[in-house]
């Protein structure tokens, strides 16, 4: 079985958690503190908050840059429910707009049509791990005086001008998850140049516990703490991670020259002067495609390679959001990319014979 994805983890890991588990100090300490400097420095950034989730992450950052009950957040409905959810957590409304056909992203002109009085955020998500339209993104955040809060938990490393993702927003998130493009099978980030962001976000991951005193408590917190555990895990996946980006954008660029070929199949599109590091590779199944989205995912599957669609139904239509009065047609494209899109296996692991399989198994369809 070829899997959708499969974590890059090698005995540098597995000694680096053995020596943590062995020295006693097994909750956030030495490592994190490591963790966050490198995490830092990689970023672009000043500071790094390491938590225990992107979701913690994402929660984090709202929260830090004083998003409240009663405040509009504008996103995308075409990602991972943790987006939208993190902003109900901080009290606040989601409004979506609707993304852009070639890169899955919010669509900057669809922005605009949602900002009222109440605005007072963007929610972006870097998409599959590549970066959204900063350059128009943040003259209308600038223009409307809106915070951008990015989501890069599935950019990490993509970059745009040579810049870093999660250095696009005033606050950045990452997550670690096991099937992103670094993991400690959970944990999260949040990344920043604001000091104030910084201080707050310190004070959300501990109960709002104060630095100064010993036991006093300046504010509402959480317990979002990371390990030593995952923290010494991510430090050696950290060391990796240039040759897990490196293997991921070839095994796309194969897929791409070869199934660029195959008529009703519309690869992924890179956008100039973009480092797209394919968390996820999305081709799109078009009308004239021999067969549907749903057949080719049975027939790959029976030849052993698992795909996925990510995502099958954009959030206005799920249950939990229709709530707020969202309805079929509000979002045409994420609506019809929801049923084109399908991602194949593009992490480390494969084989150039997994990637002859999967490219031979479409061709032969
Ligand atoms: C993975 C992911 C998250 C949430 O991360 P968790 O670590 O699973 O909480 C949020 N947003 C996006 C776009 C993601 O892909």
């Amino acid at each position: 079985m070829i899997q959708i994805s499969k974590p890059f983890i090698g005995k540098e890991e597995i000694e680096a958690v053995t020596d943590v588990l062995k020295s006693g100090n097994i909750a956030q300490g030495q490592k994190v503190r490591e963790l966050e400097e490198k995490f830092a420095k990689f970023c672009g950034t000043k500071y790094t908050i390491a938590v225990n989730s992107g979701t913690a992450a994402l929660h984090t950052a709202l929260n830090s840059v004083g998003i409240k009950p009663g405040d509009d957040v504008i996103t995308t409905p075409f990602t991972f429910i943790a987006t939208a959810n993190s902003i109900l957590m901080a009290g606040a409304k989601p409004v979506f707009a609707d993304i852009e056909q070639d890169t899955f992203n919010i669509n900057p002109e669809k922005i605009k049509d949602k900002i009222t009085k109440k605005t007072k955020a963007i929610m972006t998500v870097d998409l599959y791990g590549q970066l959204c339209d900063y350059e128009e993104i943040g003259k209308i955040a600038e223009k409307n005086n809106l915070t951008v809060i990015e989501d890069a938990c599935q950019a990490i490393g993509a970059e745009f001008n040579g810049k870093k993702a999660g250095s696009f927003g005033d606050i950045g998130v990452f997550s670690f998850y096991a099937t992103k493009n670094i993991t400690c099978g959970e944990g999260g980030a949040v990344v920043t140049n604001n000091r104030d962001y910084a201080d707050k976000s310190k004070l959300f991951r501990q109960h709002g516990r104060s630095n100064m005193s010993t036991y006093d408590y300046i504010s509402l917190g959480y317990n979002y703490r990371m390990t030593d555990i995952q923290a010494a895990m991510l430090l050696e996946q950290f060391k990796k991670i240039n040759i897990i980006t490196k293997k991921r954008i070839e095994n796309a660029k194969y897929f791409s020259k070869e199934l660029g070929k195959i008529k009703g199949i519309t690869i992924p599109a890179i956008k100039k002067n973009n480092k797209h590091v394919f968390h996820q590779y999305t081709i799109k199944i078009e009308k004239d495609f021999k067969l549907s989205r749903e057949e080719l995912v049975n027939k790959l599957s029976e030849k052993g390679i698992s795909t996925g669609v990510y995502y099958p139904k954009p959030l206005h239509l799920c249950t939990h959001f229709k709530k707020f009065g969202y309805k079929e047609g509000d979002f045409p494209v994420a609506e019809k990319l929801s049923k084109q899109v399908l991602s194949l296996p593009v992490h480390p692991n494969l084989s150039k014979e997994d990637l002859n399989c999967i490219v031979d198994a479409i061709r032969k369809i």
